[in-house]
């Protein structure tokens, strides 16, 4: 196994969460991903040929850039890590890059993905319609009605999009039956848009998003002479673009891990996105984690202002960071984002993802010295937004 900061152990739990709760008609499916992702993620070649299109087809690196409006205004050294300027908008792309290219050695032809907010599935058609692969997204049908253009935008990059009539018709209904299909085309392979599911998904997930840190410290060292921030923050929907923006500050003590997550209207209001606020342990799309649920185990739906951040279920690494206190948590309402994300775009001229708008919050409910350099993760732009910021604005 390639040297993991995330203490996993061979079963791929984090502490008690994580492992791979899966049906038995999967497991060979599985095991076979779990022996590919051991391969190739050392291997020099598949590193060159995903760092290629990093580069030149992403971006990459992604600027990292002082926001001096916004540190005079805090009061602190802030620094954003621009993934919003990634090709298609946010982090995404970095895993379904990486997801791709490991299909492609396993000789695999035909993708699937699931998606909420349609940011997932419009990375994954990207890079089918790059890599010439066929690509199925399932999409709850609320959030098909609701996000249109990135439906649209699917379409004419050549992916077929189902929309999924069960439960609520959102993320977690979707995430159903994108397994369900894997289940009776165990040949295709599934790209899974976060750090949930099965074992090896997170921790590879995890592996893919960690250009973001790594790139981080080279841009600090330059920036400010030291590898190192005080401060490292991001939202938490599963979890990816976190654990991709704390991943090599894992092992450093002096470095806080902030998590922001989606309150919703709040934490104690019924309709919260808030799994690690409010959340018990369960199981869910293959992983022990902490679960927005019932006594009885029935799962509660969530709710947020923001479609990339509304999921019952957390990344089993974040129940577990959370769990022994190495990365905080702070629960982010609506109505914070919402003031956060303005505050951003009139002080520095950037538009944030509303996701992103969470981890902006957090500088208004934690204070932060002169001397201190804090590194907000700008997981993607807010294009797709624009529509929701207008109507809360008005
Ligand atoms: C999907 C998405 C998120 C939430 O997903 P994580 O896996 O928690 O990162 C956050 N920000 C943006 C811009 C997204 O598209």
């Amino acid at each position: 196994m390639y040297n993991s900061p995330l203490h996993i152990d061979a079963e791929g739990y984090y502490g008690r969460f994580g492992g791979a709760y899966i049906p038995e008609i999967l497991h060979r499916n599985v095991e076979a991903l779990r022996q590919a992702f051991e391969k190739y993620s050392e291997d020099a070649d598949f590193n060159a040929e995903m760092d290629r299109l990093l580069r030149d087809y992403v971006g990459r690196p992604s600027p990292l850039y002082r926001a001096d409006r916004l540190s005079d205004y805090y009061g602190t050294n802030i620094y954003l890590k621009r993934e919003d300027l990634n090709h298609t908008g946010a982090h995404k792309i970095n895993n379904a890059i990486g997801s791709a290219l490991l299909a492609k050695r396993m000789g695999k032809t035909s993708i699937i993905a699931e998606t909420g907010a349609g940011q997932h599935g419009v990375a994954t058609a990207t890079v089918c319609a790059l890599l010439g692969m066929d690509c199925t997204v399932y999409m709850g049908a609320t959030d098909v009605a609701r996000q249109q253009p990135n439906v649209e935008r699917m379409k004419m990059l050549g992916a077929k999009v189902v929309a999924v009539e069960s439960g609520n018709k959102t993320l977690k209904d979707a995430t159903n039956e994108a397994i369900r299909h894997w289940c009776c085309h165990p040949d295709s392979f599934y790209i899974i848009g976060s750090t949930v599911g099965p074992h090896p998904y997170p921790e590879m997930v995890a592996k893919f998003q960690s250009v973001i840190s790594r790139e981080m410290r080279g841009q600090l060292k330059e920036h400010t002479g030291r590898e190192e921030p005080d401060a490292v923050i991001a939202c938490v929907g599963g979890g990816s673009n976190a654990a991709g923006a704390f991943y090599h500050f894992i092992d450093s003590p002096g470095v806080r891990l902030i998590a922001a997550e989606a309150a919703g209207h709040g934490v104690e209001s019924g309709e919260t996105a808030a799994t690690i606020h409010c959340g018990t342990e369960g199981i869910i799309h293959g992983a022990r984690t902490l679960v927005m649920q019932t006594e009885d185990g029935q799962i509660v739906e969530p709710y947020s202002i923001s479609a990339g951040l509304d999921y019952p279920g957390i990344g089993p690494l974040h129940a577990h960071l959370a769990a022994t206190g190495r990365e905080k948590v702070v629960a982010v309402s609506d109505s914070q984002a919402l003031d956060a994300a303005l505050r951003l775009t009139r002080m520095e001229g950037i538009i944030p993802a509303l996701e992103s708008a969470h981890a902006l919050a957090v500088l208004d409910m934690m204070h932060f010295s002169p001397e201190e350099i804090v590194v907000v993760n700008l997981s993607g732009r807010g294009d797709k937004d624009l529509h929701t910021y207008l109507n809360a604005y008005k």
